[in-house]
């Protein structure tokens, strides 16, 4: 076993900051002790074999990104970033663990499915994943099989009221699997958009001659967000179900889980950093030299990224303030502009939906501090505690304390870093819907469970050194 020991930077959780160095022993934290210690009197006493100098630095427990999708089959081609790649990806931005998406399709059986990505993610992974399982159909035997996946570590389940044919279940369908989510307490997440009447808009705008990106976000207007996260707190509220609403993007959809909330409901609420900095008119209308007015499909992704009208973005800052919204992940789902967004050259309809940022999540959000938006204790909250207690690993995930796994950040807030293939980001995705973002701050380096995974020669990590986490029940029910 190895030891290593940080010194001189400041720790920072989700409840406050603090100088103090941090000693590692093999894969776990075994002490955060007073600036300069000498380790006497206790059997720390012996040298350690690593000192990483953090002197000037925040020291942070490493990113948890539970909003992932790696290699996704989607729209007649596959995510660009492949568990290795785009694990990889994450550790060079500072997060150390992800928890992923098992795809079902209607009439798989979702053991098969969730043996088929553990057999994807094994060997591949640079830091830790675990896995949500999708619902697309809820078959009987699915309801059954629910269980066999919580005591697996899968204890959350996502269903869709969106994309027909596909992913979209019905209310009978939610209806069940919440109550078996209400029986066996895993946590209900929900894509709340009302898929029937985008559908309708969608075919009405084709057949008018709307063919460009812009029409992905015109036709997806708040309503239909806000009227299906009504609907799924509901059906939540009918059930007894704990209720994670993914990607929330419209002010009225975060009224929404509000009131729940403040009724007393297990409900719970994530963004994206692209629903905080990207708007209709900059992003989605956009055009450029190279791509036209198919400049906008980088940011094709669902919800869509809307408009400043309403001030939607202003309003997710302000609810990851009052913690209407606990957590950031990414929704990372990326597709390469050549040969994969350009199936929807003619259709905005048939461009892949997703974007790249599993890299960009920690320096986003810390732009955020930066800026004035939140603080540097809730940016660490937001970012890694949260998602690691909502999603059953903290303790483990989330937290620098001794007995947690040591997935450690040290950031530099004096350090800089333009984001984008410019600044040559290292996500498998020939563009970036971040190019041009210039952070101030910058990840110096990243443990894995004790392994330095990135320090300033790179990454240094390898391709199987992550683990799968079996997760418990999420850690904020009451
Ligand atoms: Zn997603």
């Amino acid at each position: 076993m190895t030891t290593t020991l940080i010194t001189g930077g400041t720790v920072v959780s989700a409840t406050g900051r603090g100088l103090a160095d941090v000693l590692v022993d093999g894969e776990k934290i075994a002490a955060v002790l007073e600036p300069g210690s000498q380790l006497l009197g206790s059997d720390l006493t012996r040298a350690v074999d690593t000192v990483i100098d953090a002197t000037g630095k925040y020291v942070i427990p490493g990113g948890v990104d539970a909003h992932t999708h790696m290699e996704m089959p989607f729209g007649g081609t596959f995510a660009s970033d492949t568990f290795e790649t785009g694990t990889r990806a994450a550790a060079w931005g500072g997060t150390t663990s992800i928890v992923d998406f098992v795809v079902q399709y209607p009439d798989q059986n979702i053991l098969d499915q969730h043996q088929l990505w553990q057999e994807k993610a094994a060997g591949a992974c640079a830091i830790d994943y675990g896995f949500h399982q999708i619902l697309s159909d809820v078959q009987s035997s699915s309801l059954t099989a629910m269980d066999e996946l919580v005591a697996e570590g899968v204890t959350s389940f996502k269903l869709f009221t969106a994309y027909k044919g596909v992913f979209l279940s019905d209310d009978g369908q939610i209806f069940r699997a919440f109550q078996k989510g209400a029986e066996n307490g895993a946590m209900m997440m929900m894509h709340a958009e009302n898929g029937s009447i985008i559908d309708v808009l969608q075919q009405q705008a084709l057949e008018a001659g709307h063919t460009s990106p812009e029409w992905h976000g015109l036709t997806r207007p708040w309503q239909t967000e806000e009227e299906a996260t009504h609907r799924v707190i509901s059906i939540a509220d009918l059930t007894g179900a704990p209720l994670y609403v993914v990607h929330v993007s419209a002010k009225q959809a975060v009224e929404q889980i509000a009131a729940a909330r403040d009724r007393g409901m297990n409900v719970f609420g994530e963004t994206c950093p692209q629903y905080l900095y990207l708007s209709l008119e900059e992003h989605l209308a956009a055009k450029s030299a190279e791509w036209g007015d198919f400049e906008g499909a980088k940011y094709v992704c669902s919800t869509p990224i809307r408009s400043r009208e309403h001030g939607h973005q202003d309003a997710m800052w302000q609810s990851l303030r009052t913690n209407d919204i606990q957590m950031v992940s990414t929704d990372h789902c990326p597709f390469c502009m050549k040969e994969q967004k350009e199936l929807g050259r003619d259709s905005f309809a048939k461009i892949p939906n997703g974007m790249g940022s599993v890299e960009n999540r920690m320096d986003l959000m810390y732009q955020g501090v930066v800026d004035g938006r939140i603080t540097l204790e809730r940016w660490v909250e937001i970012t890694s505690t949260t998602p690691a207690r909502m999603f059953g690993m903290y303790g483990r995930k989330g937290v620098i304390q001794p007995g947690a796994d040591a997935d450690i950040v040290v950031y530099d807030p004096k350090g800089h870093t333009s984001i984008g293939v410019g600044g040559a980001h290292h996500m498998n995705l020939d563009y970036s819907a971040w190019e041009g973002f210039e952070i101030d701050g910058h990840v110096d380096v990243v443990l894995s469970r004790g392994s330095v995974v990135v320090d300033e020669s790179g990454y240094v990590g390898r391709a199987g050194h992550g683990r799968y986490i079996k997760r418990g029940l999420s850690q904020y029910l009451s």
